[in-house]
């Protein structure tokens, strides 16, 4: 019988804290963007508060 623990509903999401602009870590990083490639699997791009700030980058889920 399986229990359901606090850590099986932990979900982390691999690029979570990354900011792919200054290639660093963050706190703030949201996704920007889904980079679909012609070969492989896609990757997604995520940018922290001042990056957005600095380059007027939009949060995925903003963009139309
Ligand atoms: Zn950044």
């Amino acid at each position: 019988m399986a229990k359901t623990t606090a850590a099986d509903r932990v979900f982390t999401e691999p690029n979570y804290g990354w900011c792919h602009w200054h290639k660093g870590t963050s706190g703030t990083a949201v996704l920007i963007n889904i980079v679909e490639q012609q070969s492989g699997p896609g990757y997604r791009q995520y940018a922290c508060a001042p990056c957005r700030e600095q380059r007027g980058l939009v949060p995925y889920t903003k963009t139309p």
